[in-house]
């Protein structure tokens, strides 16, 4: 397959390769860490593959609950094979708890809870600081139908009901998340990813946390508290 692969995208902390295939592409999750808009940059050893891992965990649970994703199969500790989707140019957070910007923006004190969970869409546009904006941009612009945002929506919200009683069994509070959509086929599928660079988990008891925001706070042992999520987890590290 390696003679076939050819470039098509190298992000922050993925590459995506054409892979002699109409329909599909291969992502291969890199040890590379980003934050604050890519001003702050790091190689975390063994980043790629435990990302691979809980990604490659967290979308087939998805899939087995009716959620329809991008995501094949694992093809090595970190690369996978995807649908090849039209990605629309949005993030889609979901926050059922107050971090990180919402904190700020609307001066609310971290680790509130949102009741019922607050959905956000942003521009994805890094040399704009991927700005907050609504359905009338997206509309107006033409990122997106009617259908399409109300779509994204109620998946965002459904993966939500999902995944928040898996994170609770573990120990973990699933304070947001982002998601990002594209089309196959005329159809809403997840693509992009769900690791724990674009969620934010508590411990439910110590409130110690698992997420990005250890590297976006120096606090440390990233890679290790992403395993040990992991592992509580109950996600297999090997492919
Ligand atoms: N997030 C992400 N990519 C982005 C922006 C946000 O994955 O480009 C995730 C982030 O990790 C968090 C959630 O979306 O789990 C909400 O992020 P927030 O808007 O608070 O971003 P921040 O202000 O922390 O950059």
């Amino acid at each position: 397959m390696s003679d076939l692969r050819r470039e098509l995208y190298r992000g922050k902390s993925k590459t995506v390769y054409e892979i002699g295939s109409e329909s599909e592409l291969l992502v291969q999750f890199r040890d590379d860490a980003t934050a604050h808009n890519a001003a702050k940059h790091a190689i975390l050893a063994d980043k790629g593959r435990t990302n691979s891992a809980v990604d490659g965990f967290i979308m087939q649970i998805l899939a087995e609950q009716g959620i329809k994703t991008h995501w094949l199969k694992r093809i090595s500790e970190t690369e996978i094979i995807v649908r090849r989707l039209d990605m629309i140019p949005v993030e889609c957070v979901l926050r059922n708890r107050a971090a990180g910007g919402i904190c700020k923006r609307l001066g609310l004190e971290k680790g509130r809870s949102f009741a019922p969970p607050i959905f956000e869409f942003f521009f994805k546009d890094d040399a704009l600081g991927d700005p907050l904006i609504n359905t009338a941009h997206i509309l107006s612009l033409n990122w997106a139908t009617e259908a399409e945002i109300l779509g994204m929506k109620a998946l965002t919200h459904q993966v939500n009901a999902i995944l928040t009683p898996i994170f609770d069994q573990a120990g973990f509070i699933l304070v947001d998340f982002k998601l990002e959509f594209g089309r196959y086929q005329g159809e809403l599928i997840l693509g992009d990813e769900f690791t724990l660079d674009g969620c934010r988990l508590w411990d439910k008891v110590s409130a110690e946390i698992y997420d990005k925001d250890r590297f976006r706070q120096d606090l440390g042992d990233v890679i290790a508290f992403y395993q040990k999520a992991a592992s509580r987890l109950g996600v297999p590290l090997k492919v």
